[in-house]
């Protein structure tokens, strides 16, 4: 881990200790100790990040398995991801990854240039953190969405959101696309599950994004019982429409019992299908179903005329029918960054 441990942005030391001002956590660290992620330890005073350019896996992935349904549609995306998380899901489907401390699973040091290399020679369009939580792991996470930009590469992160805005400003220039999962629209699910007190920050970090033009897709898995209220996605829609945008994608995904969470049944496609009513009674204009082979639950139409624009299966788009970001029926705009790509970078 040697090389891996470099100093930390976003801490003040306090008393004793340092405070880590990345995530609203906000963990005071005694000396020698690491903070809820395990991701940062003070040391001597000052705060070091234990994981820059620990990798434990870097690889292809087509865009649509974020999922991103709406950036650069068929290209593929070179996605690294770490160890560890600032939160502490019983339902996680990386746990092995997000739950675990630095050295405890393999990890090789791959230096920034050496991540967008592996991008260009793999033929992927941009770089994507993903899999473990990227918020803790963001000085290389920054390091590497500024190389990529020398390259013309486009940046995605795929978080939970809990990220205080100082940190998101400062990745700003160099951040192109976030998929963002809001895991419920109670603080009382963020408190047992995530084990934080509020999903206010998470939705700060949504509205910011919206407000600074990046792209934005949500995703929202219905767990039976604990978050699929339909008052709650009610609301959670409505919020979507009010402080994001009507045409924002929002992807539904099916929970199937996990890790520490095995006691629930898989989500009903009932329940699915009812969110999804739901959220087009809310005026969500692109609502996706995931984690399930339903035929036309990955697919764009038009909000306008109800034309299939985009057919997709499984991560695959199989039929793109937009011209020029617009319906070729009726000419409606599309919210749609990039152009269709064919599974490779030119
Ligand atoms: S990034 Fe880690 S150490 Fe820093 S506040 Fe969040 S959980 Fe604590």
């Amino acid at each position: 881990m040697g090389r891996m441990k470099r100093p930390a942005e976003f801490w003040k030391p306090e008393g004793e200790g340092v405070r880590c001002l990345l995530c609203p956590r906000l963990c005071l660290i005694p000396e020698g100790k690491t903070g809820f992620c395990r991701a940062r330890k003070n040391e001597g005073g000052r705060l070091y990040t234990l994981i820059y350019g620990a990798v434990t896996a870097a690889n292809p992935d087509p865009i649509e398995k974020k999922p991103l349904h709406h950036f650069w549609p068929g290209s593929l995306v070179f996605s690294l991801s770490s160890v560890g998380c600032n939160f502490k899901c019983d339902f996680c489907q990386n746990w092995e990854l997000s739950q675990c401390r630095p050295g405890e699973v393999y990890a090789r040091e791959l230096p920034p240039e050496e991540a967008v290399e592996g991008a260009k020679e793999t033929g992927c369009s941009g770089i994507a953190f993903t899999y473990n939580e990227p918020s803790i792991w963001w000085e290389y996470c920054y390091e590497v969405s500024r190389e990529a930009k020398k390259e013309d590469l486009y940046t995605v992160m795929v978080t939970n959101g809990y990220l205080n805005l100082p940190a998101w400003e400062k990745l700003s220039p160099y951040l192109d696309a976030a998929n963002v999962d809001v895991k419920a629209f109670t603080d009382r699910f963020y408190r047992r599950f995530p084990g934080v007190p509020s999903l206010k920050p998470v939705l700060e970090s949504c509205e910011w994004l919206a407000r600074r033009g990046k792209h934005l897709e949500i995703t929202y898995l219905l767990i039976p019982g604990e978050n699929d209220d339909p008052g709650e996605i009610r609301e959670f829609c409505r919020w979507v429409r009010e402080k994001l945008s009507p045409d924002i994608p929002v992807h539904f995904s099916r929970f199937f019992p996990h890790y520490r969470l095995q006691d629930k049944p898989p989500t009903p496609l009932a329940a699915l299908e009812k969110a999804r009513g739901i959220a087009g009674e809310e005026g969500i204009e692109f609502v996706y179903l995931g984690n399930v082979s339903l035929r036309g639950a990955e697919d764009t139409r038009c909000p306008s005329c109800g034309e299939l624009l985009v057919r997709r299966e499984g991560f695959t788009v199989l039929e793109y029918r937009l011209k020029e970001g617009r319906c070729q029926k009726c000419g409606r705009k599309i919210r749609m960054v990039g152009e269709f790509r064919k599974g490779g970078r030119w």
